[in-house]
C-alpha cells in the first residue's frame, strides 16, 4: 500500500481519474481477417461499453460531440465488474513498420480469435510469435462454433494445432496453459465449454470472455508514486490540438497542466531531450468515444496533447526524468511469415 506526504508532488488525488493498476486490464485482439474480430468487438461494446463506473468519464463531454474529434489509434475501453479493460486492435498480418511490437508492447494479454472451421492461418503466426515473445498471456477463442461444420471434435483438433503452434514458437509453460473459449460472435455469446448455443435458456452473453480476461490476464505493472513516464506507441494528428501521442503509462501519474518533456535514446549515448512543454489535453476512451480526463496513472492507456516533437518509440515523461524508456521492442521485425 502506498503512502504520500501531503506536500509530495506525486501525491495521488483519489477524486481524479487515476485507477489502481489492479483495476486495469490491457488486452490485444489478434485474428486473421474474416475470423470475426469486428463482430466480437461489436458485441463486447454492446454488453460492456455503456456500463461505466467512472463518473468523471461519463461527465466528460465527448470530444466527438464537442467538435468532431476522435483518436484514430485503434483501441477501445470497456468496463467490466469494476475494471477498465483497454482492448487494443492488432494488425492481422506481418508488417514491416514494427506496428505489431508497438501494439503488443502495450498489453499483458491477448485474445486469439480463430475461426474454428478454418483453423489457424499462416498470416496470424507472425503476430502470435511476436506476442508470445513479448511475454503476453494468450486466451484462445474458437469462433463461429454455431456453424454446422464445426463439431466438438473439430474444436479439439484446432485447439491442438494452436498448442503445437505456440510450442513451436517457443511459448513458455504458462503461455501453453491458455484458456479455451467457444464462441459465436455473430450470435453474441462466448462459452467455457463446447456448445452450439441453441439449447433452451442458453445465456447469450460475452461474460465468460470478460471474466476470463479479468482472471487470466495480469494487471499492468506500474508504480503510481514514481515519476511519470510513457513509451509512445501510437500517434495521431488533430487540427486543433496538434500531435497526440498514445501509450500505456509506464509509471507515475500524468495530469492536465503538468510540465513534461520528450526523450529519445541515442545509440551508445545518454537520452536526448527533444522538447519541453505542458500537458494541454488528456484523453481516454469510453467505449468507442474519446473523452477528456484530468489525469491518468501507471498501467492505463492515455493520449496526450502538448508536445509536437516526440513520436513513436520515444518517451514522454515528467521533466525530472532524464532517461528514456528502452524502445527495443520497437525495432522493425526481421522475418515475415506471409
Ligand atoms: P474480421 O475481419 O475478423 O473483423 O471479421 P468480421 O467480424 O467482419 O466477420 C467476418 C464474417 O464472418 C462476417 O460475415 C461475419 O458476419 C461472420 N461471422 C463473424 N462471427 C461469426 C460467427 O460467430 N458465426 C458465423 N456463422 N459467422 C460469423
Amino acid at each position: 500500500s502506498r503512502h504520500f506526504s501531503s506536500a509530495a508532488a506525486n501525491e495521488v488525488d483519489k477524486a481524479d481519474d487515476v485507477l489502481e493498476p489492479s483495476q486495469i486490464r490491457n488486452v490485444a485482439i489478434i485474428a486473421h481477417v474474416d475470423h470475426g474480430k469486428t463482430t466480437l468487438m461489436d458485441r463486447i461494446l454492446r454488453e460492456c461499453g455503456a456500463n461505466v463506473p467512472q463518473e468523471r468519464a461519463m461527465d466528460s463531454i465527448t470530444l466527438e460531440r464537442e467538435r468532431g474529434i476522435t483518436i484514430s489509434s485503434k483501441y477501445t475501453s470497456v468496463y467490466w465488474k469494476g475494471m477498465q479493460m483497454n482492448v487494443v486492435d492488432t494488425p492481422g498480418h506481418a508488417d514491416f513498420g514494427g506496428e505489431v511490437e508497438r501494439v503488443v508492447g502495450m498489453v499483458e494479454g491477448a485474445v486469439l480469435v480463430v475461426d474454428a472451421g478454418e483453423g489457424p492461418l499462416a498470416q496470424t503466426k507472425f503476430v502470435v510469435a511476436k506476442a508470445l515473445n513479448l511475454g503476453i498471456r494468450p486466451i484462445l477463442l474458437l469462433n463461429k462454433v454455431d456453424r454446422h461444420s464445426v463439431t466438438e471434435q473439430r474444436c479439439g483438433e484446432v485447439e491442438s494445432m494452436i498448442f503445437d503452434l505456440f510450442a513451436n514458437l517457443g511459448a513458455t509453460d504458462s503461455q501453453l496453459e491458455f484458456p479455451v473459449l467457444y464462441a459465436s460472435a455473430k450470435g453474441g455469446w462466448v462459452s467455457r465449454t463446447y456448445t452450439k448455443g441453441d439449447e433452451p435458456g442458453f445465456d447469450r452473453t460475452v461474460a465468460p470472455l470478460m471474466d476470463t480476461i479479468a482472471n487470466h490476464i495480469p494487471p499492468p505493472k506500474g508504480d503510481l508514486s514514481s515519476p511519470f513516464k510513457m513509451l509512445i506507441s501510437m500517434m495521431d494528428h488533430d487540427a486543433f490540438m496538434g500531435r497526440l501521442v498514445t501509450g500505456r503509462i509506464n509509471s507515475g501519474v500524468v495530469r492536465l497542466g503538468d510540465r513534461i518533456h520528450g526523450l529519445r535514446n541515442v545509440e551508445g549515448d545518454a537520452s536526448v531531450v527533444l522538447e519541453q512543454g505542458k500537458v494541454i489535453k488528456l484523453m481516454k476512451k469510453n467505449g468507442m468515444a474519446t473523452v477528456l480526463v484530468n489525469s491518468a496513472g501507471a498501467g492505463d492507456i492515455v493520449s496526450i496533447a502538448g508536445l509536437a516533437e516526440p513520436s513513436i518509440g520515444h518517451t514522454i515523461a515528467a521533466v525530472d526524468v532524464t532517461e528514456a524508456l528502452p524502445a527495443a521492442a520497437m525495432d522493425p521485425p526481421t522475418l515475415s511469415m506471409t
